[in-house]
């Protein structure tokens, strides 16, 4: 997974040879480095920090882990919510190959899929979540909505090789409506297994960032202390992140659209554990009061 902000631009070589550290025997590096030397037109414009890029290599494989574990705990709420639920983490299973291109090879459309599968996967939440209640006024209902988000959707992919940036903006848009309303939501939240969710998630998530924006910007530092782990660790807060953020707002749609099935919170694989996934179990099919 790669941020908007590495977007890089137009054909550009690759970097001369002294920006690279030096290179340990066996390190996965050498196999990307490799590349600069090879034949292989790949193209990039800024100083990619190398040894990241190989700790981030491996760690996509965490989109192999938990995109299956959540696609099973999800999928009694979305045999009564709907089964379109379950494009979020079959997405995330794109998001994971993506990305895995993007590090193998370090190109240009390497990069573009990985970030367009990541505006799919926030499509989908918005269009499946998004509480009907902030529907916009000419909005009728969610088909209608769904509907308009994949036209945005698709409309953006396709700009997005001619302008890159065009999917930075739908991201960006989604991404602050999606937050916006969630904030909206837990103002009026007084169940505390929920704000414990929303807690750790947007902890998660505030961490995950900071990795991101220190790997963009402290590559030389932190290359001096040999800790070249931080893309790595990225990669596996952000799904992590992802897993508590899409079990928050699944959580508080199901009480809205499906109260009679009784949603609550679980952790797999232990209750008891500090860190687990959150997932939603249903204990009825009589109408219940909503808590959130
Ligand atoms: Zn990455």
């Amino acid at each position: 997974m790669s941020c908007t902000k590495t977007r890089v631009t137009g054909p550009v070589t690759f970097l001369p040879a002294q920006s690279y550290p030096p290179l340990a025997p066996g390190d996965i590096t050498h196999w990307i480095s490799d590349k600069r030397d090879s034949a292989h037109k790949c193209s990039h414009g800024r100083s990619f920090c190398l040894r990241e890029l190989g700790s981030g290599l491996i760690s996509s494989f965490i989109f192999f882990v938990v995109s299956p574990i959540m696609l099973y705990l999800f999928h009694p709420y979305a045999r009564e919510r709907n089964l379109a639920v379950h494009l979020v983490w079959f997405m995330m299973i794109f998001v994971g190959l993506f990305s895995l291109y993007f590090h193998m090879t370090l190109s240009y459309v390497g990069q573009m899929l990985d970030e367009i599968s990541i505006l799919w996967v926030l499509a989908i939440g918005y269009a499946l979540w998004f509480p009907r209640r902030h529907f916009p006024f000419f909005i009728k209902d969610r088909s209608t909505f769904s509907w308009m988000v994949l036209v945005i959707t698709v409309v953006t992919t396709l700009s997005s090789f001619i302008k890159p940036t065009a999917n930075a903006y739908a991201l960006n848009c989604f991404a602050i409506h999606i937050l916006y309303s969630l904030g909206i939501e837990l103002r009026s939240c007084t169940d505390q297994r929920v704000l414990r969710l929303a807690r750790v998630s947007i902890g998660l998530w505030v961490m995950a960032i900071s990795c991101w924006i220190s790997d963009r910007f402290g590559c030389s530092f932190w290359q001096r202390l040999n800790f070249c782990y931080l893309h790595g660790i990225w990669h596996i807060l952000i799904v992590v992140a992802t897993a508590y953020g899409s079990t928050l707002i699944a959580y508080l749609d199901a009480n809205y659209e499906i109260p009679y099935s009784l949603p609550d919170l679980r952790y797999w694989p232990r209750e008891s554990w500090a860190l687990g996934l959150p997932y939603i179990v249903l204990k009825g099919t009589t109408k219940t009061q909503k808590k959130c």
